[in-house]
């Protein structure tokens, strides 16, 4: 039997998004903390749990057929393989930090420095992009606290919420890129191992689709239905059903969940009552 072999962060932070992702999409593995592969019970795939930063290379060598990682890390190491699809989650920043103390108002201020990181390539095309000389100083982890020791002037590292930063007296000041976890495959693929690949990915967007929309239901006098279907579109176009009250009628759709705050006034101005949301498990399209 052929089987998928995806590669995943043995322990991290993409680690247990991942492992949400694949149970998501009715996958079921076991948890990889004492173990370097998994047989998936219900689906032909088998997990492979490896360092992040050693995955790309795993991917392009055809060691694992499809990976999940953050989207940083192939910009990082350039190999070639293929970004099938966004996943939404670990999502980060590539950003440039300076001392607080240090002044900055332009990244000609950088000139001359000597910057942290453990992104050299993406540090260095940036600043040749810009046209800045900078030392670039490659420290494998802890990057923060390179100015705080006198190791460097300036760091360059992936940030979320920023409090590593603040922790440690820096301020962010440039942001290079953002990135989010990935779904890459090796640029070989076929057959059988094609047609599982395509299997999963139909898997993760009825999934990812899912969770940005919700199922709305509420109760709206006849005459408002035409500007309350106007507000829900839904997926081809909203139910709508008679109440046993004369004149009312019960609207179900689904919305967006970045679109749900506004429409709910919307709604209610229109005259809809009783409004319902409901989480939506797998959508598919
Ligand atoms: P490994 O030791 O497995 O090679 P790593 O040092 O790359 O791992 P982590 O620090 O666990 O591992 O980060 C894994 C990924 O998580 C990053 O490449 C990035 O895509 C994502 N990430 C999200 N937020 C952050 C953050 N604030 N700092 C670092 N990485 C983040």
């Amino acid at each position: 039997m052929t089987n998928l072999k995806i590669a995943i962060q043995k322990s991290g932070r993409l680690n247990e998004d991942s492992l949400t992702l694949l149970k998501e999409c009715g996958i079921s593995v076991n948890n990889g903390r004492d173990q370097l592969m998994a047989q998936a019970s219900n689906f032909q795939l088998e997990v492979l749990y490896l360092r992040n930063s050693d995955i790309p290379q795993y991917v392009k060598d055809g060691v694992a057929d499809i990976a999940i990682i953050g989207d940083n890390t192939e910009r990082e190491k350039k190999t070639g393989i293929v970004h099938v699809l966004d996943l939404g989650f670990s999502r980060c920043r590539l950003s440039i930090a300076v001392p607080r103390s240090m002044e900055f108002t332009d990244l000609s201020d950088l000139q001359g420095k000597k910057i942290a990181t453990s992104y050299p390539n993406s540090l260095k095309d940036f600043l040749t992009e810009k046209g800045i000389e900078a030392e670039i100083h490659e420290i494998s982890g802890s990057v923060e606290i390179a100015p705080n020791i006198g190791l460097a002037d300036a760091i360059c590292d992936l940030v979320s919420s920023g409090s590593t930063l603040f922790k440690n007296g820096l301020q962010e000041v440039y942001k290079i890129f953002e990135s989010e976890a990935i779904l890459v495959a090796n640029p070989c693929l076929e057959g059988e191992k094609r047609v599982l690949l395509d299997k999963f990915v139909f898997r993760i967007k009825a999934v990812l689709a899912a969770k940005n929309s919700k199922y709305i239901l509420l109760n709206a006098p006849e005459t408002a239905l035409d500007r309350i279907c106007a507000l829900l579109p839904g997926m081809k176009s909203p139910t709508v059903m008679p109440l046993k009250e004369k004149g009312w009628v019960s609207v179900h759709s689904v919305v967006n969940e970045n679109k749900f705050w506004e429409v709910i006034g919307s709604l209610k101005e229109a005259g809809a009552e009783g409004i319902l949301i409901i989480p939506i498990e797998k959508m598919i399209l």
